[in-house]
């Protein structure tokens, strides 16, 4: 693979070029390099893949965000792993949503194999799901089991659709093209077969399961594997797990969405973790060794005597693994010094003591304050 082209020289625009001149450029060059016009003409079928590319990952907000940031690896595997949500959609379908089936005749010889197939069958939908997540599954990874409505096969029929053999006809009013056609200008306007939806054909003899679709709509369940380092935003695609087609079309995709929970304790920013523990004075002052809580489990870490409150201590490693770097992040752990609130007289009285001992030396921050304060003391 030769290196990529910059998605922005690909269109022809600016960097900061509006989604309106983004959307038109595309149109523009789609058209010139569309392989119906170019037949055989091999690098005008590369141009027209590559045109649907940079269209998709500028004309998505997000993607043209990720895109500005990280060029190309933006969707290179990394985020989502596997199935991943780099995928980018096929050149026809990006070129068939920015026109909306407004090419009629040859243009569908181009698009065979795509979603709408002659034979009958039929993609089925993608789906959304919207899944939450503990800040620990988001860290190490989890797998899940989704309960989802959705098509599926029907076993009446094998997907078929008809009850014996034979009972498949090409619809009339299309003419089995799933389609009809109608003069708009100088496009030809195409709109969805009204009486066979789309498929081409009529069935007269239809699975009572599934009346003629081959699928049938049931709950079922789906494994997803979720890998370490995900964050609220990120976008997993489980390949096939959407919609089943109609009589035995292709199935959609089903995304799944993920939104990682707050957690009590820890705070995220990317790979890295925060988060606040109490620290004796008593331990600030005199040095010894805290406890704090990590996603691994307890640790301990050692406080050097005179800490001051506020005083953050990282924890290499302790974070979460990033997805793109696969390497971990850090924990930061702030150190809240905590005053004691119910001294009893004894106490009280050793405090005093100390407080006599130790007088106004000995107190850095008090110093460098008074120091730079001083004009309001009027000292
Ligand atoms: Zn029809
Ligand atoms: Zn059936």
């Amino acid at each position: 693979m030769p290196d990529k082209r910059d998605y922005y020289e690909v269109l022809g625009v600016s960097r900061d070029a509006k989604p309106e001149e983004i959307k038109k450029a595309y149109r523009k060059l789609a058209v010139k390099y569309h392989p119906d016009k170019n037949p055989g003409d091999k690098t005008a079928e590369d141009k027209f893949k590559e045109l649907g590319e940079a269209y998709e990952a500028l004309s998505d907000p997000d993607k043209r965000a990720a895109y500005d940031r990280y060029g190309h690896s933006a969707f290179s595997g990394g985020m989502g792993g596997g199935g991943g949500g780099g995928g980018f959609h096929d050149a026809a379908d990006i070129f068939a949503q920015v026109f909306g089936g407004a090419f009629g005749g040859g243009f569908e010889e181009f698009f065979g194999g795509g979603r709408r197939q002659r034979s009958g069958k039929q993609r089925g939908s993608d789906l959304r799901y919207d899944l939450e997540i503990t800040l620990e599954e988001a860290a190490q990874g989890v797998e899940k089991e989704l309960e989802i409505e959705r098509y599926v096969p029907c076993d009446s029929c094998g997907s078929k659709g008809t009850k014996g053999s034979g009972g498949i006809r090409s619809c009339s009013t299309c003419g089995g093209r799933g389609v009809v056609a109608r003069q708009a200008g100088i496009f030809v306007q195409q709109s969805t077969c009204p009486e066979c939806r789309g498929s081409g054909e009529t069935v007269s003899d239809p699975c009572g399961n599934c009346r003629g679709e081959g699928r049938a709509q049931r709950d079922s369940r789906i494994k997803l594997r979720i890998p370490a380092g995900v964050d609220t935003g990120t976008r997993l695609r489980s390949s096939g797990n959407g919609d089943a087609g109609v009589r035995g079309g292709e199935a959609g995709d089903l995304y799944v969405f993920l939104h990682v929970r707050d957690h009590d304790v820890f705070e995220r920013d990317g790979a890295d973790l925060f988060c606040e523990v109490p620290l004796p004075f008593t331990t600030a002052a005199l040095g010894g060794e805290l406890k704090v809580p990590t996603l691994d489990g307890q640790a301990s870490i050692k406080i050097p005597p005179g800490t001051q409150g506020g005083t953050v201590f990282r924890l290499r490693d302790k974070g979460i693994m990033s997805l793109s770097t696969k390497r971990r992040g850090d924990l930061h752990v702030r150190a809240q010094v905590e005053v004691p609130t119910k001294l009893n007289s004894e106490q009280q009285e050793k405090l005093r003591a100390f407080a006599a001992s130790i007088g106004d030396q000995n107190s850095p921050m008090q110093e460098s304050f008074f120091q730079k304060a001083k004009r309001f003391f009027d000292l």
